[in-house]
């Protein structure tokens, strides 16, 4: 696992760049001590703007066939390039999460699904996540190649293909779903599947 740093503005590293101006005024922000805040915060002193950084949510779905297998997407880009993922992405300022599942698998697998039960919830603090997996039926629709995805295809829970999977997230998403359809099938340790990279 890549060593990320927690910098100034008690953020990883690789947001720093993000977060650097004022996007009120535009002045450089100080990390430091606020009155009335209990930690350290990034502040403009020249406006008071209190710049608040905190993780997004990324909204996926684990679609199930009638058949009772997960649709996985190969990924067509990075971070993961060629790994398996379950399909979603940010949630948007203006949808509900249940919408956003909905649209990301619509997008990244031409598949509409009827979001069910929340199979977990997954907080990655060093990519400044927080993962949210939903069961879901798939309604309609048919399989498609996407710019973002290089095949989509079903796997049964004893078919999971563990050490290709992208992302911890996903490793912990697939390993808590097997868990709950599955209880016989034996499980990996999630820990012992990291990745490097996103989420
Ligand atoms: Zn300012």
């Amino acid at each position: 696992m890549s060593e990320v740093r927690f910098g100034p503005g008690g953020i990883p590293d690789w947001l720093e760049p993000m977060v650097r101006f004022c996007s009120r005024c535009g002045s450089r922000l100080n990390f430091g001590p606020i009155e009335g805040e209990e930690r350290d915060r990034l502040a403009c002193p020249s406006c008071g703007f209190i710049f608040y950084v905190n993780p997004r949510l990324v909204v996926t779905t684990l679609p199930i066939t009638d058949r009772g297998e997960v649709m996985l997407i190969r990924r067509g880009i990075e971070p993961g390039y060629n790994m398996w993922a379950q399909p979603g992405g940010f949630l948007e300022i203006d949808e509900t999460v249940r919408e956003a599942a909905v649209r990301e698998t619509l997008e990244e697998t031409g598949l509409l699904v009827e979001p069910g039960e929340i199979v977990g919830l997954y907080s990655r603090v060093t990519a400044a996540v927080v993962v949210i997996a939903f069961e879901a039926r798939i309604v309609s629709g048919e399989r498609l190649v996407t710019r973002e995805s290089l095949e989509t295809r079903p796997f049964a829970p004893d078919e999971i293909p563990w050490q290709l999977i992208a992302f911890e997230t996903s490793v912990r998403a697939l390993h808590d779903w097997v868990a709950r359809v599955r209880p016989d099938l034996p499980l990996p340790n999630p820990s012992t599947i990291r990745r490097d990279f996103g989420a």
